[in-house]
This record gives structure tokens, sequence and C-alpha cells, in this order.
């Protein structure tokens, strides 16, 4: 598979992140909300590079049926923790249509946080059709599909430690392993 990012680059990039962090909110509290399973890998990285007092809230949410077309968006917070009153960041592993991290901020904006921000892992620029930005990126990539470092084709390649190019040649060695896309 074709490495666009390494272990090391990602290294770097999550370091950088948690730096950025630190400078905007200092000893500040800090509750991070991160949206499964994509950014389980970028939570457990990030999280050890953070000082500050961290609280962990998971929801889920999932937009892509199996294989890479893009379906009903649905999203699953029932036992998210109290953010009312509290700095949170939101965290993806990928901003394409942008659709996810709108709707997620829509829904947290409704429990009154002291603030709200957004971080991702990766950001497929060109491909938004919301009106929203994510406030934080560690890559910019093209508009390719990826796997690795928690990103999925057909809830596989999630463990990878890189970040790979799915690509035809790939997808044809998937399906005499898995069988086609569900
Ligand atoms: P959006 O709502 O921004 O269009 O899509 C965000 C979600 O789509 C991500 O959380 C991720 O699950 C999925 N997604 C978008 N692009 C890719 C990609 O290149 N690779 C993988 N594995 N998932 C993607
Ligand atoms: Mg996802």
């Amino acid at each position: 598979m074709k490495v666009l990012i390494n272990q090391e680059e990602i290294h770097r990039g999550i370091a950088r992140l948690a730096s950025q962090l630190h400078e905007r909110y200092g000893n500040e509290p800090l509750t991070i909300v991160a949206i499964m399973t994509g950014s389980l890998v970028m939570l457990a990285d990030l999280i050890r590079g953070l000082e500050m007092p961290v609280r962990i809230s998971l929801i889920r949410a999932s937009s892509y049926r199996g294989g890479m077309t893009s379906g009903e968006l649905t999203i699953e917070d029932s036992d998210m923790l109290d953010i009312r009153g509290r700095e949170v960041l939101l965290i993806d592993d990928i901003f394409d249509t942008g659709k996810t991290l709108a709707e997620v901020t829509r829904r947290l904006e409704r429990h009154q946080p002291q603030s709200l921000r957004t971080a991702v892992f990766l950001n497929k620029r060109g491909n938004s059709v919301v009106n929203q930005a994510p406030d934080y990126s560690v890559f910019d990539i093209p508009n390719e599909f990826v796997v690795g470092y928690g990103l999925d084709y057909d809830d596989l390649y999630r463990n990878l430690p890189y970040v790979g190019v799915l690509e035809e040649a790939d997808l044809a060695a998937h399906q005499r392993l898995h069988g086609p896309s569900k």
C-alpha cells in the first residue's frame, strides 16, 4: 500500500497539535469528545501528550456504511459526559464533506459548553460542503481514499501505524481476501 504519512511524521504532527492545545488552553481542564471509531488512535496518542486535566467522552458517528460510499449519518451520544460550561474539543479522524463535524458540533452546542473547538487528524481539502472548517487539523491530504491510524475500509486497516492510500490494486487484493464490500 502506498504510504502517504509515515509513523515518524504522524508522531511529530500529533506533538505539534498537543503544543497548539497547550498554547490555547494552558492548564484549563479540557473535555475531549472523540468520534468513534475513527479517532480512537489519534485520541490515544494525543491525550498522552497533554498536560492539562483531561476528561474523555466517546460518541459514535458513522456515515460510511462499508466501502467508500457515504450513507446516512447516524450519531449515538446517549452516554456523553456533561459538557455544560466546559472547555470542549471535538476530535475526528478526517474532515471530508464536513457533514459529520458540522452535525456533531450543532448537537454539542445545545449543551452550552464554555467553548467548543474542533480538531481533525486529516483534512481532505476542497470537498467541504459545509460552512465550517476544523479549528485544528494535523495534516492536509489530497482527495484520495485513505486508511490506517484509525481509518478503515470495511472495518479493517484501522491498526496500520501509518496512513496509506487504498489504490485499485489494494482494493482487488482486499476483495480476494475478504470478498466484496458490504
Ligand atoms: P464527512 O462527514 O466529513 O464527509 O466524512 C467524515 C467521515 O467519513 C469520517 O469520519 C470517516 O469515517 C469517513 N471518511 C471520509 N473520507 C475518508 C477516507 O478517505 N478514508 C476513510 N477510511 N474514511 C473516510
Ligand atoms: Mg468516522
